[in-house]
């Protein structure tokens, strides 16, 4: 190359050492180029090696959360009680210890006694889908007060009418629900909307059936996508009430989406639990 330019500059009439300083510049140049491309090569694979450490922090990351998370699992696994699996299910029942807690737990594996029966139960001043008559709306009085709470917000912020359909029912009372409903749909299909005797939640005086004209009061899921169960859902942790019976976790729960059913338990506990979008169980597994 170099032998091909020095004659094509020398038939051009230019004096030998001018060419020789023309080349050595070429030449210089060449170099200058190829060092810059060594330099981009260079920043090219600092920037590909930066690249890949910032994927593996992001797969340090994950593993990190990967590893929390399989620790919880973990966790959960020693827990003695196991919630999640059906076959448990009113198997190994145990009595309930704190029937009087805010954070009592009852479902399908704790139960409370058939003599329980709240000290504190009051009747709400809400509206009911049963105006004259409210005997099914009792409540604890903590649990009360926040209702008229949620309800009045409801009312007040957004315009939107909730009304009580169900709040504290007895152990009696709850046989001859479960029983019919067993005779109405089969044992299967009942266990999946109604509680046995005893592990009904309405027992602790905490919960309460909540609809709206919208779906003429009745408890339906079709609740969930009204204006009332959406205020109710997104709202219902401000007056310490959670959605107990999510949409998704029906085999940890062991009742269908519930949007209708609400549950005191406060409103710290009913806010972390809201945020972390948890079940009551995964909750009070957290916290023991
Ligand atoms: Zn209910």
């Amino acid at each position: 190359m170099k032998c091909m330019y020095k004659r094509k500059l020398v038939k051009l009439g230019i004096p030998l050492g001018v060419v020789g300083i023309i080349l050595s510049m070429s030449l210089t140049q060449n170099m200058t180029t190829s060092a810059l491309k060594q330099e981009e090569t260079k920043e090219k694979e600092i920037y590909v090696a930066k690249a890949d450490e910032v994927t593996n922090t992001v797969n340090d990351n994950q593993r990190d959360e990967e590893k929390t998370e399989q620790k919880q699992e973990q966790v959960e696994e020693k827990h003695p009680i196991n919630y999640v699996s059906k076959p448990t299910f009113y198997q190994n029942v145990i009595a309930v210890s704190n029937p009087d807690s805010m954070l009592v737990l009852v479902n399908k594996n704790y139960a409370l006694n058939e003599d329980y029966e709240p000290s504190d139960l009051v009747l709400p001043n809400v509206l009911s889908t049963d105006y004259n008559q409210n005997q099914n709306i009792y409540l604890r009085k903590e649990a009360a007060i926040h209702l008229e709470q949620l309800f009045y917000a409801a009312q007040n912020e957004a315009g939107l009418t909730l009304l009580a359909r169900s709040g504290y029912r007895s152990y009696q009372t709850q046989i001859s629900l479960y029983d019919r409903y067993v005779s109405q749909n089969g044992t299967e299909k009942a266990d999946t909307f109604s509680a046995r005797a005893g592990h009904s939640e309405h027992q602790t005086g905490l919960a309460m059936d909540v609809t709206a004209d919208s779906v003429n009061r009745q408890l339906v899921t079709d609740f969930g996508i009204t204006p009332e169960g959406i205020w109710l859902k997104e709202n219902a942790h401000r007056f310490g009430y959670i959605i107990r019976y999510l949409e998704g976790r029906e085999d940890e729960t062991g009742y269908q989406y519930e949007p209708w059913h609400i549950r005191y338990v406060g409103v710290e506990a009913a806010t972390e639990i809201y945020e972390n979008n948890w079940i009551l169980e995964q909750y009070l597994n957290k916290k023991s």
